[in-house]
């Protein structure tokens, strides 16, 4: 199928991209890598009369890290994010989970500001966002708007962006230097979405965890900030305590059924993927059995 008629502008600057999403609102779309608008257009799920293209606007691609902050371009592609040096020395989750979005051909157009106003809940990014405490900022008519990870995603494909605002970056805290992460996804094919995932990371201290951050995925209308993380930390941790970890991590999960697996089928992997991730920021393979027996 092919998309229905619409109208197309070139942006020239971040500021006429937002004179024509305020004159044109929610009748136009953003385009950036294309991946999932383009798509969606040829499926008619969605019909913009005006595509606002913004894929020229260098300004708004590229990591800087400074002052304890890394600040990335909301057109940064896929590729740059999985190439970059920054990334990998200050957020090497994100390296890793980058990985893990679709393929090649997909990862060289499309972006991370793309990524995240999509929201679609089995991303990757959306839940590295939670993770790494991230800030969305986006640029409207009245300015800017600096909106937290923890509020930016509000359902499905829904977020807290309004028709007039254009995400402009990303800024994320830089871990501290002795933290640790996890990630991992159970996906048919490596490059589908995933069934579930989870982006995590952590401090570890004599032998206990410090500080973690569990950031779920297709567990949802959208990523989880797991509240249950709390039992996992400032505490020696018995197979017994992850078991106490996973039965709450249970309560807070509220999974959807698809053609890819039913909502049970969810909760136990999403368990399992706690169990895992315990396990390996504490490099004790022997709690991954306990916790799920
Ligand atoms: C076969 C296939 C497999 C895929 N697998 C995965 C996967 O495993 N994991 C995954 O995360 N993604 C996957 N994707 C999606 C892909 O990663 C997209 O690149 C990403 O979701 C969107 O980025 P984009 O730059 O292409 O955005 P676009 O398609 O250009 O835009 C997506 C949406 O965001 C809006 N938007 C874009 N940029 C902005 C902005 N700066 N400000 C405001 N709104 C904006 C658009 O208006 C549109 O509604 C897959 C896509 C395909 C086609």
């Amino acid at each position: 199928m092919k998309a229905p008629a619409f109208a197309y502008a070139r942006a020239t600057s971040v500021a006429n991209a937002l004179e024509l999403l305020t004159a044109h609102g929610e009748k136009a779309k953003v385009l950036s890598g294309g991946q999932s608008l383009l798509p969606a257009m040829n499926l008619r799920l969605l019909a913009p009369e005006l595509i606002i293209d913004i894929g020229e606007l260098a300004e708004l691609r590229g990591v800087v890290v400074k002052g304890g902050l890394i600040t990335i371009g909301a057109l940064t592609r896929h590729v740059d994010l999985l190439r970059s040096p920054e990334i990998a020395a200050h957020a090497p989750l994100l390296t890793d989970a980058v990985a893990h979005v679709a393929h090649p051909a997909i990862r060289n157009r499309g972006t991370i500001g793309g990524s995240l106003a999509h929201a679609d809940p089995a991303s990757e990014l959306p839940a590295c966002m939670l993770t790494l405490g991230a800030t969305i900022i986006a640029h409207g008519p009245s300015g800017e708007r600096r909106i937290p990870a923890s509020e930016f995603f509000a359902g499905i494909y829904e977020t807290a962006l309004e028709p007039q605002e254009l995400l402009v970056a990303v800024e994320l805290p830089v871990p501290p230097k002795k933290s640790v992460y996890f990630f991992h996804e159970f996906a048919r094919r490596h490059g589908d979405y995933a069934i579930v995932g989870l982006a995590a990371q952590a401090l570890v201290k004599d032998g206990q965890i410090a500080d973690l951050r569990l950031g779920f995925f297709a567990v949802g209308d959208r990523p989880l900030l797991a509240r249950s993380a709390g039992k996992l930390v400032d505490v020696a941790i018995t197979s017994t305590v992850l078991s106490e970890a996973c039965s709450a991590l249970d309560q807070e999960l509220d999974p959807l059924e698809d053609q890819q697996a039913t909502a049970d089928m969810r909760r136990h992997l999403a368990k399992v993927l706690m169990a895992r991730c315990v396990s390996s920021l504490l490099d004790r393979p022997g709690l991954r059995a306990g916790a799920l027996a």
